[in-house]
This record gives structure tokens, sequence and C-alpha cells, in this order.
């Protein structure tokens, strides 16, 4: 059902330098978006801001990834907005659904408790899909098989500040594996077995801790518990070669077998973050202090360039909810890195 890239919509006002045109500065990337169709409208926004900001300067391709096909409405807007080239991917049902060893019943019974206590998307099936799939297998969709490095991006996210640099280079050229721009607390009650799956896998393999690595970040106990700090996996710009790792395929494969996207409500942030805190070296892992970034409720505003930002330094991780005045200090960081 994947349809083949369309070509990429010149416009008479992309006046600014073409950095397409010069193939050696380019990155082998695209930015990926996994959305329903009646995410349209909040995509659109989404890609509004990243060509306004950056894009259109590049013409870096788009992604598109969906458990139902998309609409022609979708596939007219989306292209109809982007500067690059965008395909558009079904993805397989075997990758999607839960495995076969998921007891339906069980996992009834624990969305329900988890409704019962409030859980935000505690009751959803169709958000612990979503979450293992970002976890586990959208790195292995045959649309991204040819590129090295991806952007994720959600709807309605906002970039406040001009990316006058290409972060796909930059993570190439530094040989980063994994950029941030926001970092949180996660839910308790989403991940209460999360690390201990988690140890019992580096303890069967600790040959794929990396040396040195970031566990200090993790965990406040030198691996006793999980401190439930994370990357906000809604921005994310990464290197395909650390998903597709043995390290990382192997780690997903323990925990899905252990049944915790379903019985509980692990997210793709907590696992993307305690891989690349393990598998990855410190200097792998890039804050992307600079770019401004919201996804609502949370945002990062930079101190260092505010004056290149639409956004108020002072609220940056600065509002709201419990997750969020948990935050360390205002660099988007939680905990010391
Ligand atoms: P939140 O940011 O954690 O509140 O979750 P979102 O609703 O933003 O979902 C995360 C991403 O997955 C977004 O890009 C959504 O468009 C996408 N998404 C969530 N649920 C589904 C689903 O059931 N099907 C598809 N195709 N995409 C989904
Ligand atoms: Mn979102």
């Amino acid at each position: 059902h994947d349809a083949a890239p369309s070509s990429p919509t010149r416009h008479s006002w992309d006046t600014d330098t073409d950095t397409s045109l010069n193939s050696s500065s380019r990155a082998n990337a695209a930015f990926v978006i996994l959305a329903r169709n009646s995410d349209v409208w909040e995509i659109l926004d989404s890609i509004r801001g990243i060509e306004d900001r950056f894009n259109r300067r590049y013409h870096y391709p788009y992604v598109f990834l969906n458990d139902q096909p998309f609409s022609d409405e979708f596939k007219r807007h989306t292209s109809g907005i982007a500067s690059g080239p965008c395909s558009y991917g079904l993805v397989p049902k075997e990758h999607w659904e839960e495995p076969d060893w998921i007891d339906e019943d069980k996992a009834a019974v624990e969305r329900q408790k988890m409704a019962d206590n409030k859980v935000i998307y505690g009751d959803s099936r169709t958000y612990r899909r979503m979450c293992r799939y970002q976890s586990g297998w959208f790195f292995r969709h045959p649309l991204l098989a040819q590129y090295d490095y991806y952007w994720r991006i959600e709807p309605s996210v906002k970039f406040f500040c001009d990316i006058d640099y290409d972060p796909f280079v930059y993570m190439r050229d530094h040989g980063k594996k994994y950029g941030w721009t926001i970092s949180l607390y996660e839910y308790e009650a989403t991940i209460p077995t999360l690390w201990d799956v988690t140890k019992e896998f580096t303890a069967a393999h600790p040959e794929y801790l990396a040396s040195p690595n970031s566990l200090s970040w993790i965990s406040s106990d030198n691996g006793t518990t999980y401190n439930r700090c994370h990357f906000w996996s809604n921005f994310e710009i990464g290197a395909l070669d650390f998903l597709r790792s043995e390290a990382y395929v192997e780690y997903f494969a323990h925990l899905d077998r252990s049944g915790g996207f379903s019985y509980e409500r692990w997210g793709d942030a907590p696992v993307h973050s305690i891989a690349a805190a393990l598998f990855l070296k410190p200097e792998e892992v890039h804050w992307f202090h600079d770019i401004g970034y919201r996804h609502p409720p949370f945002q990062h505003c930079p101190k260092d360039s505010a004056s290149r930002c639409g956004c108020n330094p002072q609220d940056s991780n600065n509002f709201g909810t419990d997750a969020e005045r948990s935050l360390q200090g205002d660099s988007g960081r939680c905990g010391a890195l």
C-alpha cells in the first residue's frame, strides 16, 4: 500500500539558499510522522512551523505512517505544504497489534484499573499500540530503510526559533545518535515493572552496555531503581542505526515478551531514553538546547539565543503540572546529565 514519494512541491517564494542542491552537505534523513487521518489539521500546523523555521531551505523528505490507509485529504494537504517529497506508509498489522502471547482479558482488566486510577490514556488500547510501535517498530518500516537519521514530528508542536543550521548534519558530523530538547519524569503508574525487566536484560547482556554510559542520569542509586527521567520523545532527532542495533532490537524484544506495553502502559519515551542512557556513550546523546520547542503543555525556550526566538526564556519548562514542577532547574534537564 505504500505510495512512492511525490515530487517536492517548489514554490515561487522559496528564495532562500537551496541547500538541497548540494548533496554532500545534506544528511541522509527524513522527518517521520505517525498520525491518524483525523490528526491532519494539527499535523499541518506542525509542518507549517518546521517548514518556516527550517525545512523550506533544506527540503528534507517526510515519511508519514498510519495503521489505517491515509485519506486523500490527508495526503493532499500534507504534500501541499511540505517542501520535500512525501511518502505515505501503512503500518502492517503484525507491527501494530498485540503479539499473540498477550492475554487480552488480562490486558483489559489492567486498562480498567489504570482508568479507575485516572492515569492519562490509562484506558486506551490504541495509545498502548502507538507507544509499542514507536518503541519497537517505526524504524523497521520499509519507507525508512533508505535513511540514516530521522526527526520525529507530532501534531500541534511549535518551533520557536529559526534553525539556521542543519541538525541532521550536526548529528552526523559529531557522531551523535540521539537528540532531544525536553526531559521530564515519567508517571510511575505507567511503568511499575519497566526497570526490573530492563535489569533482567542488562544482567543477561552486559556486553551491550556502553562504557562509559549515562546510568547516573536515569538512576540515582547506581542502578537499583529508575528515577523516571526521560527524554520527551515527541521531539527526537535520532540515528536509525542506534534503533536498528542488535542491542536495541534485543532490548525491545525482551521488553515486548514481558507484556508491559499491554499490561502496564510503557511509553516509548522511557524505553528510548533508557536505551540511549545504557547503550550509548554520553557524548553520543545531544541536548538541542538551541531548538525552541513546544508540545503542549511543556516547552523549552533557549536562554542563549533569545533574540531569535519567539518565546520567553523564563517560560521554559515552567508551568503547570506535577511532572512539570518536578523538573530540575530551567534547563530542560531532568536531574544532571
Ligand atoms: P501524546 O503526545 O502522548 O498525548 O500522544 P499523541 O496523541 O500526540 O500521539 C502520539 C503520536 O502518535 C502522534 O503523532 C499521533 O498522531 C500518533 N498516534 C496516536 N495514536 C494513534 C493511532 O491510533 N493511530 C495512528 N496512526 N497514530 C496515532
Ligand atoms: Mn503528542
